[in-house]
């Protein structure tokens, strides 16, 4: 408990949440902190959670999404150069292991979870851009 007569400071701590997905099942709790308000867990992405982010309201903390996802197949480097037009400022970077693909971006969302399945409904909403993907980890911080 803060102290009565401390002024009031600015919230300025970190808030991270993140999870490694596909090595084991999360467990129950992991699974239902991570699942959007749609019923979807974040790391397959949320359609209608994306839309939502768009909206951009203020009121909404700012979360930095980051998303590790492998491909069957190799996406293009004109892909990856062509995600900024597509995406609202999202980027789509490739880490030095082979087939294996960084997804970022910006969105406004109340929770981690609406976040990270915003970001990544991004890909669900492109599929153009990536046929089918498998999501390992997901990360999500604010300030
Ligand atoms: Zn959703």
């Amino acid at each position: 408990m803060p102290l009565p007569d401390r002024p009031p400071r600015p919230q300025r701590r970190r808030v991270v949440e993140s999870a490694a997905l596909g090595e084991r099942e999360q467990s129950r709790a992991e699974a239902a902190r991570w699942t959007c308000p749609h019923g979807r867990h974040a790391g397959r992405g949320c359609v209608t959670c994306y839309e939502d982010s768009a909206e951009d309201d203020p009121a909404l903390h700012l979360w930095e999404v980051a998303a590790w996802f492998t491909t069957a197949r190799p996406i293009p480097i004109k892909t990856l150069q062509d995600i900024h037009r597509h995406g609202r400022g999202f980027g789509l970077t490739q880490p030095s292991t082979p087939l294996v693909y960084l997804l970022s971006g910006q969105v406004r969302a109340a929770l981690a979870a609406q976040a990270v399945a915003a970001v990544i409904g991004f890909l669900l909403q492109n599929r153009h851009v990536v046929e089918a993907f498998h999501v390992t980890e997901i990360r999500a911080t604010h300030s």
